[in-house]
Protein backbone atom coordinates (compact mmCIF):
# COMPACT_ATOMS: atom_id res chain seq x y z
CA UNK A 1 0.00 0.00 0.00
CA UNK A 2 1.20 3.29 -1.17
CA UNK A 3 1.11 6.61 0.47
CA UNK A 4 1.80 10.37 -0.51
CA UNK A 5 2.94 12.59 2.22
CA UNK A 6 2.32 15.94 1.34
CA UNK A 7 3.26 18.81 3.78
CA UNK A 8 2.90 22.55 2.66
CA UNK A 9 5.04 24.96 3.54
CA UNK A 10 3.73 28.42 2.87
CA UNK A 11 5.66 28.32 -0.02
CA UNK A 12 7.06 25.37 -0.80
CA UNK A 13 5.62 21.64 -1.05
CA UNK A 14 8.14 18.62 0.71
CA UNK A 15 6.61 15.21 -0.39
CA UNK A 16 7.24 11.33 0.27
CA UNK A 17 5.53 8.47 -1.50
CA UNK A 18 5.87 5.69 1.25
CA UNK A 19 5.25 1.93 1.01
CA UNK A 20 3.11 1.29 3.78
CA UNK A 21 3.94 -2.45 4.18
CA UNK A 22 7.49 -2.26 4.57
CA UNK A 23 7.75 2.01 5.43
CA UNK A 24 10.36 2.51 2.95
CA UNK A 25 10.69 6.12 1.19
CA UNK A 26 10.11 5.47 -2.23
CA UNK A 27 11.12 8.95 -3.25
CA UNK A 28 10.56 12.16 -2.50
CA UNK A 29 11.26 16.00 -3.16
CA UNK A 30 10.58 19.49 -2.36
CA UNK A 31 9.46 22.31 -4.01
CA UNK A 32 10.62 25.82 -3.15
CA UNK A 33 10.06 29.18 -3.49
CA UNK A 34 6.64 28.45 -4.94
CA UNK A 35 4.42 31.51 -6.22
CA UNK A 36 8.23 33.17 -7.15
CA UNK A 37 9.83 33.56 -10.52
CA UNK A 38 12.66 31.78 -8.66
CA UNK A 39 10.76 27.85 -7.90
CA UNK A 40 12.37 24.97 -8.36
CA UNK A 41 11.59 21.21 -7.58
CA UNK A 42 14.08 18.66 -6.51
CA UNK A 43 12.89 14.87 -6.66
CA UNK A 44 14.10 11.64 -5.98
CA UNK A 45 16.45 10.01 -3.46
CA UNK A 46 20.14 10.39 -2.85
CA UNK A 47 22.41 10.10 -5.85
CA UNK A 48 19.08 9.94 -8.17
CA UNK A 49 17.64 13.24 -6.80
CA UNK A 50 17.09 15.66 -9.81
CA UNK A 51 16.32 19.28 -9.79
CA UNK A 52 13.81 20.38 -12.31
CA UNK A 53 13.71 23.90 -12.85
CA UNK A 54 9.86 25.02 -14.20
CA UNK A 55 7.46 27.98 -13.07
CA UNK A 56 5.37 27.10 -9.99
CA UNK A 57 3.16 30.14 -9.81
CA UNK A 58 1.07 28.24 -6.96
CA UNK A 59 0.53 25.46 -4.78
CA UNK A 60 -1.82 23.88 -7.50
CA UNK A 61 1.04 23.63 -10.02
CA UNK A 62 3.11 22.68 -7.39
CA UNK A 63 0.97 19.42 -7.06
CA UNK A 64 0.50 18.76 -10.34
CA UNK A 65 4.61 18.82 -10.97
CA UNK A 66 4.78 16.37 -8.29
CA UNK A 67 2.59 14.21 -10.05
CA UNK A 68 3.89 14.07 -13.07
CA UNK A 69 7.78 13.78 -11.68
CA UNK A 70 6.12 10.45 -9.52
CA UNK A 71 5.15 9.01 -12.41
CA UNK A 72 7.53 10.39 -15.15
CA UNK A 73 8.85 7.27 -17.61
CA UNK A 74 12.38 8.69 -16.82
CA UNK A 75 12.46 9.91 -13.16
CA UNK A 76 9.23 8.93 -11.48
CA UNK A 77 8.99 6.03 -9.09
CA UNK A 78 5.46 4.65 -10.14
CA UNK A 79 3.55 4.05 -13.65
CA UNK A 80 0.79 6.10 -12.56
CA UNK A 81 -1.67 7.43 -10.17
CA UNK A 82 -3.25 4.19 -9.40
CA UNK A 83 -0.44 2.97 -7.57
CA UNK A 84 -1.05 5.57 -4.45
CA UNK A 85 -4.02 4.52 -2.37
CA UNK A 86 -3.87 7.39 0.04
CA UNK A 87 -2.65 10.35 0.36
CA UNK A 88 -1.72 12.07 4.26
CA UNK A 89 -1.73 16.39 4.47
CA UNK A 90 0.23 17.96 7.48
CA UNK A 91 -2.02 20.81 8.44
CA UNK A 92 -0.33 23.40 11.07
CA UNK A 93 -3.58 23.99 12.90
CA UNK A 94 -6.34 22.49 13.70
CA UNK A 95 -7.61 24.50 16.27
CA UNK A 96 -9.38 23.26 18.99
CA UNK A 97 -11.32 20.95 16.42
CA UNK A 98 -9.29 17.96 15.70
CA UNK A 99 -7.26 16.09 18.56
CA UNK A 100 -6.71 13.45 16.21
CA UNK A 101 -5.87 13.17 12.45
CA UNK A 102 -8.90 12.59 10.25
CA UNK A 103 -10.41 11.83 6.62
CA UNK A 104 -11.01 15.07 4.95
CA UNK A 105 -14.39 15.65 4.19
CA UNK A 106 -16.16 18.54 3.45
CA UNK A 107 -16.83 19.57 6.60
CA UNK A 108 -12.99 19.46 7.96
CA UNK A 109 -12.02 21.80 5.14
CA UNK A 110 -14.36 24.07 6.19
CA UNK A 111 -13.17 23.91 9.76
CA UNK A 112 -9.55 24.16 8.22
CA UNK A 113 -10.36 27.18 6.71
CA UNK A 114 -11.82 28.28 9.50
CA UNK A 115 -8.77 27.84 11.40
CA UNK A 116 -6.53 29.81 8.40
CA UNK A 117 -7.39 32.61 11.08
CA UNK A 118 -4.53 31.12 13.19
CA UNK A 119 -2.28 29.77 10.88
CA UNK A 120 -2.44 32.25 7.75
CA UNK A 121 0.58 31.28 5.89
CA UNK A 122 0.13 27.41 6.38
CA UNK A 123 -3.16 26.16 6.45
CA UNK A 124 -3.86 28.07 3.15
CA UNK A 125 -1.16 26.24 1.25
CA UNK A 126 -2.26 22.80 2.95
CA UNK A 127 -5.56 23.55 1.66
CA UNK A 128 -4.58 24.18 -1.98
CA UNK A 129 -2.62 21.00 -1.58
CA UNK A 130 -6.03 19.08 -0.44
CA UNK A 131 -8.11 20.91 -3.14
CA UNK A 132 -5.57 19.88 -6.36
CA UNK A 133 -5.32 16.55 -4.93
CA UNK A 134 -9.23 16.48 -4.77
CA UNK A 135 -9.30 17.46 -8.25
CA UNK A 136 -6.95 15.33 -9.82
CA UNK A 137 -7.25 12.59 -7.67
CA UNK A 138 -11.13 12.30 -6.70
CA UNK A 139 -11.09 8.53 -6.07
CA UNK A 140 -8.43 8.97 -3.27
CA UNK A 141 -8.85 8.83 0.53
CA UNK A 142 -7.01 11.87 1.92
CA UNK A 143 -6.60 12.22 5.59
CA UNK A 144 -5.45 15.82 7.43
CA UNK A 145 -2.74 15.24 10.46
CA UNK A 146 -2.76 18.60 12.20
CA UNK A 147 0.42 19.48 14.40
CA UNK A 148 -1.87 20.70 17.32
CA UNK A 149 -3.77 17.82 17.48
CA UNK A 150 -1.61 15.50 19.62
CA UNK A 151 -1.33 18.73 22.21
CA UNK A 152 -5.42 18.50 22.61
CA UNK A 153 -5.17 15.91 25.59
CA UNK A 154 -3.36 19.50 28.02
CA UNK A 155 -5.86 19.92 30.96
CA UNK A 156 -6.89 23.74 31.03
CA UNK A 157 -4.18 24.71 33.61
CA UNK A 158 -1.70 24.30 30.76
CA UNK A 159 -3.31 25.76 28.25
CA UNK A 160 -4.90 28.57 29.40
CA UNK A 161 -3.18 31.98 29.78
CA UNK A 162 -3.99 34.50 33.19
CA UNK A 163 -6.57 36.39 31.13
CA UNK A 164 -10.42 36.50 31.32
CA UNK A 165 -12.17 34.48 29.92
CA UNK A 166 -13.23 36.50 26.72
CA UNK A 167 -10.43 36.39 25.31
CA UNK A 168 -10.44 32.44 25.23
CA UNK A 169 -14.29 31.81 24.88
CA UNK A 170 -14.40 34.84 21.92
CA UNK A 171 -11.00 35.30 20.45
CA UNK A 172 -10.03 31.66 20.95
CA UNK A 173 -6.74 32.43 22.25
CA UNK A 174 -4.95 29.66 24.64
CA UNK A 175 -2.31 27.46 24.04
CA UNK A 176 -2.45 25.57 21.26
CA UNK A 177 0.77 23.88 20.67
CA UNK A 178 2.85 22.86 17.80
CA UNK A 179 5.48 19.97 16.23
CA UNK A 180 2.43 18.15 17.56
CA UNK A 181 3.46 14.78 14.85
CA UNK A 182 7.07 14.77 15.78
CA UNK A 183 6.41 14.90 19.43
CA UNK A 184 3.77 11.93 18.90
CA UNK A 185 6.09 10.11 16.36
CA UNK A 186 9.63 10.20 19.00
CA UNK A 187 7.43 9.49 22.11
CA UNK A 188 5.62 6.20 20.39
CA UNK A 189 9.71 5.10 19.10
CA UNK A 190 11.11 5.70 22.51
CA UNK A 191 8.39 3.43 24.18
CA UNK A 192 9.18 0.88 21.53
CA UNK A 193 13.32 1.42 21.61
CA UNK A 194 12.64 1.23 25.50
CA UNK A 195 10.28 -2.16 25.14
CA UNK A 196 8.18 -0.81 27.50
CA UNK A 197 4.29 0.20 27.18
CA UNK A 198 3.72 4.23 26.24
CA UNK A 199 0.97 4.54 28.82
CA UNK A 200 3.31 3.70 31.46
CA UNK A 201 5.95 5.93 30.77
CA UNK A 202 6.76 9.92 31.44
CA UNK A 203 8.64 11.19 28.94
CA UNK A 204 10.20 14.79 28.17
CA UNK A 205 10.24 15.43 24.23
CA UNK A 206 12.72 17.88 22.82
CA UNK A 207 12.36 18.97 19.23
CA UNK A 208 15.22 21.30 18.49
CA UNK A 209 15.41 22.62 15.10
CA UNK A 210 15.36 25.66 13.64
CA UNK A 211 11.61 26.09 15.48
CA UNK A 212 12.15 24.04 18.87
CA UNK A 213 9.50 23.16 21.32
CA UNK A 214 9.77 20.59 24.62
CA UNK A 215 6.61 18.50 25.66
CA UNK A 216 5.21 16.59 28.68
CA UNK A 217 4.29 13.73 27.79
CA UNK A 218 2.49 11.25 30.47
CA UNK A 219 1.10 7.86 29.45
CA UNK A 220 1.36 9.16 25.77
CA UNK A 221 -0.63 11.69 26.16
CA UNK A 222 1.14 15.59 25.70
CA UNK A 223 0.16 17.55 29.20
CA UNK A 224 2.21 20.86 28.79
CA UNK A 225 4.31 21.75 25.70
CA UNK A 226 6.47 24.89 25.30
CA UNK A 227 4.87 26.69 22.24
CA UNK A 228 1.32 28.33 22.81
CA UNK A 229 -1.45 30.22 20.97
CA UNK A 230 2.06 30.57 18.10
CA UNK A 231 4.86 28.79 17.52
CA UNK A 232 6.93 31.70 18.56
CA UNK A 233 6.46 31.16 22.64
CA UNK A 234 8.84 28.96 24.32
CA UNK A 235 12.28 28.29 23.59
CA UNK A 236 14.69 29.81 21.88
CA UNK A 237 15.10 29.03 18.10
CA UNK A 238 16.72 29.57 14.68
CA UNK A 239 15.43 33.22 14.30
CA UNK A 240 12.87 33.22 17.01
CA UNK A 241 13.22 34.77 20.39
CA UNK A 242 11.13 32.34 22.13
CA UNK A 243 9.20 34.09 25.55
CA UNK A 244 10.22 37.25 26.71
CA UNK A 245 8.74 39.60 29.12
CA UNK A 246 5.15 40.90 27.49
CA UNK A 247 5.61 44.02 28.33
CA UNK A 248 8.53 44.25 26.29
CA UNK A 249 6.23 44.46 23.35
CA UNK A 250 4.84 47.74 24.86
CA UNK A 251 7.90 49.37 25.27
CA UNK A 252 9.19 48.86 22.25
CA UNK A 253 5.91 50.41 20.84
CA UNK A 254 5.81 53.45 23.54
CA UNK A 255 9.25 54.06 23.87
CA UNK A 256 11.10 52.89 20.26
CA UNK A 257 7.93 53.63 18.53
CA UNK A 258 7.85 50.21 16.51
CA UNK A 259 4.86 49.17 14.66
CA UNK A 260 3.38 45.34 14.79
CA UNK A 261 5.19 44.42 11.72
CA UNK A 262 8.14 45.60 12.97
CA UNK A 263 8.13 44.07 16.19
CA UNK A 264 6.71 40.26 14.32
CA UNK A 265 9.82 40.19 12.11
CA UNK A 266 12.12 41.24 15.38
CA UNK A 267 10.48 38.41 17.51
CA UNK A 268 10.03 35.85 14.45
CA UNK A 269 13.31 36.09 12.15
CA UNK A 270 15.79 38.32 13.73
CA UNK A 271 15.96 36.57 17.14
CA UNK A 272 17.22 33.42 18.59
CA UNK A 273 20.18 32.26 17.81
CA UNK A 274 20.91 34.80 14.66
CA UNK A 275 19.55 37.52 16.59
CA UNK A 276 21.87 36.92 19.57
CA UNK A 277 25.32 36.06 17.90
CA UNK A 278 24.97 38.54 15.06
CA UNK A 279 26.36 35.89 12.31
CA UNK A 280 23.71 33.08 11.76
CA UNK A 281 20.35 30.90 12.58
CA UNK A 282 22.69 27.74 12.32
CA UNK A 283 23.89 25.74 15.09
CA UNK A 284 26.81 24.75 13.88
CA UNK A 285 28.08 28.16 12.34
CA UNK A 286 26.88 29.68 16.12
CA UNK A 287 29.05 26.68 17.34
CA UNK A 288 31.98 27.68 15.10
CA UNK A 289 31.96 31.41 16.18
CA UNK A 290 32.19 30.52 19.78
CA UNK A 291 34.44 28.22 19.32
CA UNK A 292 37.11 30.89 17.38
CA UNK A 293 36.29 33.51 20.23
CA UNK A 294 33.23 35.21 19.13
CA UNK A 295 31.48 36.22 22.83
CA UNK A 296 27.72 37.02 20.78
CA UNK A 297 28.04 33.35 19.78
CA UNK A 298 28.95 31.92 23.09
CA UNK A 299 26.13 33.94 24.81
CA UNK A 300 23.55 32.71 22.02
CA UNK A 301 25.01 28.88 23.20
CA UNK A 302 24.47 30.13 26.61
CA UNK A 303 20.44 31.54 26.11
CA UNK A 304 19.31 28.48 24.25
CA UNK A 305 20.48 25.50 26.76
CA UNK A 306 19.10 27.88 29.29
CA UNK A 307 16.36 28.48 27.91
CA UNK A 308 15.74 23.93 26.98
CA UNK A 309 16.95 23.78 30.86
CA UNK A 310 14.06 25.60 32.35
CA UNK A 311 11.28 24.06 30.53
CA UNK A 312 12.96 20.48 30.99
CA UNK A 313 12.95 21.28 34.79
CA UNK A 314 9.13 22.53 35.04
CA UNK A 315 8.12 19.42 33.21
CA UNK A 316 10.00 17.48 35.69
CA UNK A 317 8.07 18.67 38.21
CA UNK A 318 4.36 19.04 36.60
CA UNK A 319 5.59 15.25 35.85
CA UNK A 320 6.40 14.02 39.38
CA UNK A 321 9.57 12.81 37.50
CA UNK A 322 10.60 11.21 34.56
CA UNK A 323 11.49 8.44 32.64
CA UNK A 324 13.63 8.97 30.00
CA UNK A 325 14.72 12.53 28.08
CA UNK A 326 14.56 12.42 24.42
CA UNK A 327 16.39 14.57 21.85
CA UNK A 328 15.28 14.83 18.28
CA UNK A 329 15.03 17.19 14.97
CA UNK A 330 18.40 18.75 13.62
CA UNK A 331 19.90 19.98 16.62
CA UNK A 332 18.65 17.52 18.98
CA UNK A 333 19.77 14.92 17.21
CA UNK A 334 23.00 15.91 15.48
CA UNK A 335 24.66 18.47 18.10
CA UNK A 336 26.34 16.00 21.20
CA UNK A 337 27.81 19.55 22.08
CA UNK A 338 24.05 21.42 23.26
CA UNK A 339 22.88 18.36 24.43
CA UNK A 340 25.86 18.43 26.86
CA UNK A 341 25.85 21.93 27.60
CA UNK A 342 21.90 21.47 28.41
CA UNK A 343 22.26 17.74 30.65
CA UNK A 344 25.65 18.72 32.83
CA UNK A 345 25.53 19.26 36.34
CA UNK A 346 22.47 17.12 36.37
CA UNK A 347 23.64 13.77 38.36
CA UNK A 348 22.40 14.84 40.93
CA UNK A 349 18.82 14.25 39.53
CA UNK A 350 19.43 11.24 38.52
CA UNK A 351 20.60 12.18 34.79
CA UNK A 352 23.67 11.10 33.56
CA UNK A 353 25.27 11.45 29.67
CA UNK A 354 28.04 8.84 29.11
CA UNK A 355 30.18 11.30 26.83
CA UNK A 356 31.23 8.43 24.25
CA UNK A 357 27.75 8.04 23.48
CA UNK A 358 26.53 11.58 23.36
CA UNK A 359 29.48 11.66 20.86
CA UNK A 360 28.47 8.71 18.78
CA UNK A 361 26.42 8.76 15.71
CA UNK A 362 23.69 6.68 14.55
CA UNK A 363 19.94 6.24 14.97
CA UNK A 364 17.97 5.36 17.89
CA UNK A 365 20.75 5.53 20.75
CA UNK A 366 20.55 5.55 24.14
CA UNK A 367 23.30 8.57 25.33
CA UNK A 368 22.73 8.34 29.16
CA UNK A 369 25.02 6.20 30.67
CA UNK A 370 23.71 2.94 32.62
CA UNK A 371 23.64 3.97 35.95
CA UNK A 372 21.57 7.47 34.87
CA UNK A 373 18.24 6.94 36.59
CA UNK A 374 16.71 8.62 33.97
CA UNK A 375 17.14 7.43 30.52
CA UNK A 376 18.33 9.75 27.42
CA UNK A 377 17.48 8.78 24.51
CA UNK A 378 18.40 10.38 20.91
CA UNK A 379 15.16 9.41 18.35
CA UNK A 380 15.46 10.85 14.71
CA UNK A 381 12.02 12.02 14.03
CA UNK A 382 9.98 11.15 11.38
CA UNK A 383 6.71 13.06 10.40
CA UNK A 384 6.21 11.66 7.27
CA UNK A 385 6.19 8.22 8.62
CA UNK A 386 3.36 9.16 11.57
CA UNK A 387 1.41 10.82 8.72
CA UNK A 388 1.38 7.79 6.52
CA UNK A 389 1.22 5.42 9.46
CA UNK A 390 -2.22 7.87 9.91
CA UNK A 391 -3.45 7.38 6.58
CA UNK A 392 -3.24 3.54 6.57
CA UNK A 393 -4.75 3.17 9.80
CA UNK A 394 -7.72 5.68 9.30
CA UNK A 395 -7.95 3.47 5.66
CA UNK A 396 -8.55 0.33 7.85
P1 LIG B 1 15.69 21.15 11.43
O1 LIG B 1 14.77 22.32 11.49
O2 LIG B 1 15.22 19.98 12.22
O3 LIG B 1 16.11 20.78 10.03
O4 LIG B 1 17.05 21.61 12.16
C1 LIG B 1 17.84 22.63 11.68
C2 LIG B 1 18.92 22.96 12.72
O5 LIG B 1 19.70 21.77 12.96
C3 LIG B 1 19.91 24.02 12.27
O6 LIG B 1 20.11 24.97 13.33
C4 LIG B 1 21.20 23.25 12.07
O7 LIG B 1 22.31 24.02 12.42
C5 LIG B 1 21.06 22.14 13.06
N1 LIG B 1 21.96 21.03 12.71
C6 LIG B 1 21.88 20.20 11.67
N2 LIG B 1 22.95 19.35 11.64
C7 LIG B 1 23.72 19.68 12.71
C8 LIG B 1 24.95 19.19 13.26
N3 LIG B 1 25.60 18.18 12.69
N4 LIG B 1 25.43 19.79 14.38
C9 LIG B 1 24.77 20.81 14.95
N5 LIG B 1 23.61 21.31 14.50
C10 LIG B 1 23.08 20.76 13.40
Amino acid sequence: MNVLVLNAGSSSLKYQLVDMDTEEVITRGLCERVGTPLSFHKHGVDSDECVIHRPLPSHHAAVLAVLEALTHPEYGAIADLSEIQGIGHRVVHGGDYFAESVIITDEVIARIEECSQLAPLHNPAALAGIQSCGELMPDKVQVATFDTAFHQSMPPRAYRYALPPEYYEQHRIRRYGFHGTSHRYVAEQAALFLQRPLDELKLITCHLGNGCSLTAIDGGRSVDTSMGFTPLEGLMMGTRSGSIDPAIVLYLIDELGMDTAEIGALLNRLSGLLGVSQSSNDMRDVRDAAEAGNADAALALELYAHAVLHYLGSYVFALGGVDAIVFTAGVGENSADMRQKILTGLEGLGICLDAERNAARGGERTISSDDSQVKVLVIPTNEELMIARDVKALMR
